[in-house]
Order: C-alpha cells, then sequence, then structure tokens
C-alpha cells in the first residue's frame, strides 16, 4: 500500500476517533502519525489507542507512526470567585499564590516561579491570548496588574507570559508519569511542549534516551532565540502555531513558519506546521479558503508533515478533514511550479562526505529518471539526508530497525519498509530491486537509485550509491 504524496499527515487522536474502526478510516484517509495528545485524557484510554493503531499496523501492513505529546509546564489560574472576573480596561487586578492574601477578587495562581521572575512591563495573557493584563509590581506572592483587554476570566484557564523566561523543568511530574508510561508502550516520538532553552532538551534526553524521537514543539519566543541549538539537539521539530501565535503577534507567525522549516531542513530534522489548519473543518464539512491556502503554504514551504488537531480529536467531521488535507497536499505536489519553489528554498548544506552523497543521490535520480531512491537506512539518516534535497523522486526507506520504520512515518517523501537486517552488498542490491518492484516503485527495466552506508550496522554514514536497472 503506496500513498502517492510526499508530505505527511499526523492526526491528534481524541473522543472524535479513539475508536479501532475510526482509526482506520483516518488511516485509509491518509494518516501517517497519530498524535497522542497527554494535555487530556487518562493513560488507560491512551494505552487503548496505542493498541488499536498497532494493530491497526499489522492488518494494513504499513508502519504507522505515534506521537506522545506532553502536556509540558502548561500555566493555569486557579478557581475565582464565582467561577468567572469581567474584567474592564484600565482596571487593576491581583494575582496570588495560593494560600495568600489577596483580597476577594484575586486571581490564584500557584507557580512561584512566575513571582519569582516577571518584572513590571511585562504582559500576562490568559484564555489563549483573549485578556491581557499588564504587571505593574511584584511582592513575593502577589502581582498587581492592569488590565489592558478586557476580557473574562474563568476557572483553570491558560496563562501565557511570552516576555518571561521562566525557572521551569519542560517536564513536570504529571510529564515524568506520562513519559515513562508511552515509552512502555512503545511510543515513536515524544514531543516536549514549552520548551523555552536547549538544556530543556537535554533534560529530556536524560530521560528518553533513543527509546523515542524528540519532537521540540517550538511554541516560546525563548526557544526562538535559541532554536539553531534546540534543533539540533531535537530529532524534530513542531512549529506549534496555536501557543506560539498567543506569544508573539499574529503577523510574525508566518515569517517564523519560514524560518522554522528552513532551519530544520538545513538540519536534517522532520518539521511539522501544526494547529487551526482546518480549523472551521471542526464544525463544518469543508475549511475556508483561507484554511486550504494555510495547508498549501506549509506544503510549498516544505514541511515534512502538516497536523490536525480538534478537527481529528474532537471534530464532526474527522475523516473529511484528513481528505482534505491528502487532497490539498497532492494538488499542490503536482503543481508545475511546486519542485522549483521547493529546490529555491533550498538552504544549502552541511559540508560533509555523508551529505555530498545524499544529495548526488537526488541529483543522479532526477536526472536519469529514476522511480526510485532506495536508502537503506538504520537510523533513518540517510533517508533524511536524501529527503532533505527535496527529489522529484519518491524515496523507499529499507531498514532493519522496526523503530525507524515507524519514525520515518513522519519525514517528508519516505515509504519506509521494515527488512530482514542484510550483511553484503549484493543482499542489499537483492532486497532493493524486490522491495522496490513490491511496493509499487518499480517494474522490469527501470531504474532505481540505492544509497547507503558501508559498512552495514554503523550508523550515519551515508557513503554509497549505485544505479539498479531491475
Ligand atoms: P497544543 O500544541 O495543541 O498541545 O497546545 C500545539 C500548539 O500550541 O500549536
Ligand atoms: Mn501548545
Amino acid at each position: 500500500m503506496r500513498r502517492h504524496r510526499y508530505a505527511k499527515i499526523v492526526a491528534t487522536v481524541g473522543p472524535a476517533t479513539n475508536t479501532p474502526e475510526m482509526l482506520k478510516a483516518l488511516f485509509l484517509a491518509g494518516v501517517d502519525t497519530f498524535r497522542l495528545n497527554f494535555s487530556h485524557g487518562v493513560q488507560a484510554d491512551h494505552a487503548k489507542v496505542h493498541a488499536s493503531i498497532r494493530a491497526l499496523e499489522k492488518e494494513v501492513g504499513r508502519p504507522i507512526g505515534i506521537l506522545q505529546d506532553l502536556q509540558g509546564p502548561k500555566i493555569r489560574v486557579g478557581t475565582v470567585r464565582d467561577g468567572r472576573l469581567d474584567l474592564t480596561s484600565g482596571e487593576r487586578v491581583r494575582f496570588v499564590l495560593e494560600g495568600s492574601e489577596g483580597g476577594k477578587d484575586a486571581i490564584p495562581l500557584h507557580h512561584p516561579e512566575i513571582f519569582a521572575a516577571v518584572v513590571p512591563g511585562q504582559d500576562l495573557l490568559i484564555d489563549d491570548g483573549r485578556v491581557r493584563v499588564r504587571v505593574v509590581g511584584v511582592e513575593a506572592a502577589v502581582i498587581e496588574a492592569e488590565v489592558i483587554t478586557a476580557g473574562v476570566i474563568s476557572n483553570r484557564k491558560g496563562v501565557n507570559l511570552p516576555g518571561t523566561l521562566l525557572d521551569l523543568s519542560p517536564l513536570t511530574e504529571k510529564d515524568r508519569a506520562d513519559l515513562a508510561f508511552g515509552l512502555e508502550l512503545g511510543v515513536d516520538w515524544v514531543a516536549l511542549s514549552f520548551v523555552q532553552k536547549p538544556s530543556d532538551v537535554i533534560e529530556a534526553r536524560g530521560l528518553i534516551g533513543d527509546k523515542a524521537g524528540i519532537m521540540t514543539k517550538v511554541e516560546k519566543p525563548q526557544a526562538l532565540d535559541r532554536i539553531e541549538d534546540i534543533i539540533r539537539l531535537s530529532d524534530a521539530v513542531m512549529v506549534a502555531r496555536g501557543d506560539l501565535g498567543v506569544e508573539i503577534p499574529h503577523e510574525d507567525v508566518p515569517a517564523r513558519q519560514k524560518e522554522l522549516i528552513r532551519a530544520c531542513r538545513l538540519a536534517v530534522k522532520p518539521v511539522i506546521v501544526a494547529t487551526q489548519m482546518l480549523d472551521s473543518m471542526v464544525n463544518a464539512p469543508a475549511p475556508t479558503r483561507a484554511e486550504a491556502s494555510d495547508v498549501a503554504t506549509a506544503i510549498y514551504d516544505g514541511a515534512d508533515a502538516v497536523m490536525l488537531s480538534a478537527e481529528s480529536a474532537t471534530g464532526r467531521y474527522p475523516v473529511e478533514a484528513v481528505s482534505m488535507m491528502d487532497r490539498i497536499i497532492r494538488s499542490v505536489e503536482g503543481h508545475k511550479l511546486y519542485h522549483s519553489i521547493i529546490a529555491a528554498l533550498e538552504p544549502g548544506e552541511e559540508e560533509t562526505p555523508p551529505h555530498a552523497v545524499a544529495t548526488a543521490t537526488a541529483t543522479l535520480a532526477e536526472a536519469i529518471h529514476a522511480t526510485a531512491i532506495v536508502a537503506y537506512t538504520e537510523s533513518g539518516t540517510t533517508a533524511a539526508r536524501v529527503a532533505r534535497k527535496r527529489p522529484a523522486v519518491p524515496i523507499l526507506a529499507l531498514t532493519p530497525n522496526v523503530d525507524t520504520s515507524r519514525r520515518l512515518s513522519l519525514l517528508w517523501g519516505a515509504h519506509s519498509v521494515r527488512t530482514d537486517d542484510v550483511d553484503s552488498y549484493e543482499e542489499m542490491t537483492a532486497k532493493a530491486c524486490h522491495h522496490a518492484q513490491e511496493e509499487g516503485f518499480a517494474k522490469p527495466n527501470d531504474i532505481v537509485v540505492t544509497a547507503a552506508g558501508i559498512p552495514f550496522h554503523t550508523t550515519g554514514n551515508t557513503n554509497n550509491i549505485r544505479l539498479i536497472q531491475i
């Protein structure tokens, strides 16, 4: 079973889609990786979905990626008097630490790190940025602020602090428990929310090791300040436009999206564009023109994958949203300008022999009209280096490693297949011919180009190209 598209689709599973039947319908409509959102639901339900996806994988005979998205240090207000507080602009409000005396209309905020870090002049945004207040005074347990954008604050609403670097671990107690649970289940990717600095990724790596790929969600301006190091330390990146668009102005998000995609492509790390891509499909069977254009833009920008959130988790039209995304991607990728646009965005490359070999593989395959590039890849690196060139030739990634085959379900252009281990060059060539035909990438007399690192069983060492006529 082969998909005729390069960019991948990630869909969030939720109450609308957590049954085996719906998961299968989403997969058939085009989902490559499923996201389990640990900001919602309980572990037992996520475990059921995980098991259903692994069963589906067996049934359809294709590797499917599973992304565990950790909640991270999401900040929320506590409970306010009468459950809601109507704020008018210019009014003064007080945020208080638990147990502190702040007067009847004080807003509880059980996060001491905030009281330690904020200074007058900084803003707190509440409820996805709907309400904005500006700090005018800070004491040990009280923050005094002035309302800039009026609105309602109700219980447990989220708080964003765009201008403040908080002394917070990216992993809360809940995240640590969820992470241990996810690694035990065998998720392929772990997404870290609200990463602020490179050491956040290092801290997570200490717990995750190589048991799963680490995907950093870029949703804080502080992360943008150190983005190159953060990308280098991560295995993949999500342009998390939901929170990012609260923390930085709306008008700056599109440019950041382009920069992040470019930086990830340069660093050979898969990058996902996420949030509100087809948002109106939560309630309607068709998207707006602007949403269709947004998905298309991410594809023209060169993203590896695009993601559905509420559209597939809680929406009324989850399967339709996936098919719509699939159709938009295929339309863009079939457009006569697509390959030239994406080639023009090529960010250059690291000047190392493995990169040069991967680049040459892509160029050669295009020049001779090969029907596929077969990347023999243990860690996935060889396939990712070839994909970085965004060649107009599909990439068949053969790997002896089942984890790699699943993780590659995020990578642009890669159709991954798990094979038995090979010990010799002849064996690899035979496998390349066999799978290229079996998976529908080549027929007799077609030419494929293989890329590999030899000797086998070492990783990251792309050093071999071969042209094979089937
Ligand atoms: P979330 O992350 O859906 O977990 O908030 C994505 C985003 O912020 O865009
Ligand atoms: Mn977020």
